[in-house]
């Protein structure tokens, strides 16, 4: 049996739904060896994380979601074993934090617009965390108020890309996150590849400009990655000399594909992105 490693999950410090200490012990309980919570822009749950692992005897990795605008788009890049204390990692993750703040007033503003009145106090009541506020928190609130019948349905009528509450971010460039991540003494990893609508061309870019900035790893195995995407991200990883990372991107329970721990193992024939830690 392979070692069951899980760097990729979210706790109420973003947002996911439960407590840090209650991801831990979901993982332990799926039968995680290896778990990092990685929350959006922010680790402040890390220390709670990591507390609740060692009374576990969980292994656990510090990590970190960070927001990056590539070609006008929006990608993910996990900053894996990162020390959250790092100063320019903490500066420019504060920095996203209050680009995600004025970007809630505008989306409460479209969403009026929508004839949905007073979604910013609404979206507040499913925030946890006063510094992290995102698409997902107004998902909730639109569910609750009955404006959709699912947060599926609430990203592809009102919050997803290009919808009608949907506004652009110019989130900080690779060039600017990679660098903090490696600072920080971290592994930069391209989070779920396979959800980038890029073209071939654009994702080469991608691949050779993270590479440049030193980035190293690739969110091979993902919940959001069919079986064929897995193989796809595989081929990319070894033609680009990436390591391999695997994650669940659990953000709350219910959702079994995102289960904590049950993605499938690695492909044979990578190296994971693991291997130095564990
Ligand atoms: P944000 O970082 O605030 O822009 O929100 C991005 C988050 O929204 C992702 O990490 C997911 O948790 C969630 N998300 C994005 N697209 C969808 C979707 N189509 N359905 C459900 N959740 C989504
Ligand atoms: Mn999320
Ligand atoms: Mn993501
Ligand atoms: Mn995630």
């Amino acid at each position: 049996m392979p070692l069951n490693v899980d760097l990729h999950s979210h706790s109420f410090h973003s947002d996911g739904v439960l407590p840090p200490a209650q991801v831990a012990a979901r993982a332990r309980a799926q039968g995680v060896d290896w778990w990092a919570l990685s929350d959006h822009d922010e680790t402040s749950g890390l220390a709670e994380a990591a507390a609740a692992a060692r009374e576990l005897g969980l292994g656990f990795i510090p990590g970190v979601e960070v927001s990056v605008t590539f070609c006008e788009r929006t990608i993910h890049v996990l900053g894996l074993n990162i020390d959250p204390d790092q100063p320019d990692l903490r500066a420019g993750l504060a920095g996203i934090r209050r680009s995600r703040f004025e970007r809630a007033g505008i989306i409460a503003e479209r969403l009026r617009e929508c004839g949905i009145a007073d979604a910013y106090e609404g979206a507040l009541r499913h925030v946890d965390n006063p510094e992290l506020i995102g698409r997902v928190h107004f998902a909730r609130h639109l569910l609750e108020q009955g404006h959709c019948k699912s947060l599926q349905q609430a990203f592809d009528r009102y919050l997803g890309e290009g919808k009608r509450a949907f506004v652009p971010m110019r989130w900080p460039k690779l060039e600017s996150v990679v660098p903090w991540i490696r600072a920080a003494g971290g592994k930069a990893v391209i989070a779920h590849p396979g959800r980038y609508r890029y073209t071939p061309q654009q994702f080469d870019a991608l691949f050779d400009a993270f590479k440049a900035q030193g980035g190293v790893g690739l969110e091979v195995v993902s919940s959001g990655h069919t079986p064929a995407q897995c193989r796809h991200y595989a081929r990319v990883a070894q033609a680009c000399g990436f390591q391999a990372s695997r994650g669940s991107d659990f953000h709350a329970p219910g959702i079994p594909h995102t289960e904590l721990g049950r993605v499938p193992p690695l492909p044979d024939g990578l190296t994971p992105v693991w291997q130095d830690w564990i």
